[in-house]
């Protein structure tokens, strides 16, 4: 541990899912107090416990992780969140709003159902803006804080395999983060955007399941290989900590080389 974060308290949403756990796990390690919040109950509360069983107890003796089911659709659950956070550690740091759904559904203009489109907006636009919505009157009580919220590399670049509603999402998740950004410059409020690249986790992987599909999506990456949820992690501890005191309104690209590329090397 190095203590990159010690002495502040983060919010991670989306937290029992791959970037989310990796996240609120090195968090803790480099000294926050993490609330992890995450729609399904029963894998947060066991996200948690591995996460207090690996890292130490806070000077002042309380846990470094605790669990919150959170549907980060909802204002009033998002508030609840923030308002926990306070309770149990007393200020609040840094927001990642990582929480995030790409739904099966999801597909060209023609043939996304409203439902789907409604529901991911739900979730991955209207999420971010209720955890920002509670996160800055709470950051600006202690003088600043960073807020992280995920988009991804689709936010930048268009793809042949259309998900729509996702893409859209995300795209709104960056504009939205950009005016925060330029809103709260002043009060020590740093909001950033993390994009990811293709990761390697169990829902892409599912998706191109067969080594041809696999081979017609690297062949975009030039590091020529997916990214890892830790990978991801790691970028948004740079974000969270003051080691990026001076970055704000960036769109923060981890996506081996994806978004710049013209053409890949062989
Ligand atoms: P994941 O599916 O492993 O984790 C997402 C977590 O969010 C899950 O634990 C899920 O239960 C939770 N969640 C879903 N709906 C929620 C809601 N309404 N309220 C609270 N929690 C909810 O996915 P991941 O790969 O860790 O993705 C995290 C973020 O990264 C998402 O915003 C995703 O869009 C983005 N992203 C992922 C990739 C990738 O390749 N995996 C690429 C670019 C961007």
């Amino acid at each position: 541990m190095t203590g990159r974060l010690s002495g502040k308290v983060a919010i991670v949403t989306g937290a029992a899912g791959g970037i989310g756990y990796q996240a609120a796990k090195l968090f803790a390690s480099e000294g926050a107090c993490v609330v992890c919040a995450d729609i399904n109950a029963q894998a947060i509360q066991a996200a948690v416990t591995r996460i207090v069983e690996s890292v130490p107890a806070t000077p002042a003796g309380k846990p470094c992780a605790l669990a919150m089911a959170c549907d980060v659709s909802l204002e009033a659950q998002v508030k609840g969140l923030v308002d926990r956070a306070v309770e149990e550690y007393g200020r609040l740091d840094v927001m990642f709003n990582n929480a995030g759904i790409m739904h099966p559904e999801d597909d060209n203009a023609l043939n996304t159902d409203e439902r789907i489109w409604d529901l991911t907006m739900s979730i991955n636009v209207k999420g971010v803006w209720w955890g920002c919505k509670y996160a800055i009157p709470a950051m600006r009580r202690t003088g600043g804080g960073s807020i992280i919220n995920t988009a991804s590399f689709v936010a930048v670049m268009g793809a042949a395999t259309p998900q729509l509603a996702y893409t859209a999402s995300k795209g709104a998740v960056l504009a939205m983060t950009r005016e925060l950004a330029m809103v709260h410059a002043r009060e020590n409020i740093r909001v950033n955007a993390l994009c990811p690249g293709p990761l390697r986790t169990p829902l892409l992987m599912d998706f191109l399941n067969t080594p041809e599909k696999k081979e017609r999506r690297m062949v975009h990456v030039p590091m020529g290989r997916f990214g890892e949820p830790i990978e991801q992690a790691r970028a948004a501890l740079f974000l969270a900590s003051d080691d990026a005191s001076y970055i704000t309104g960036t769109d923060f690209m981890v996506d081996g080389g994806l978004s710049a590329a013209y053409v890949t090397p062989l």
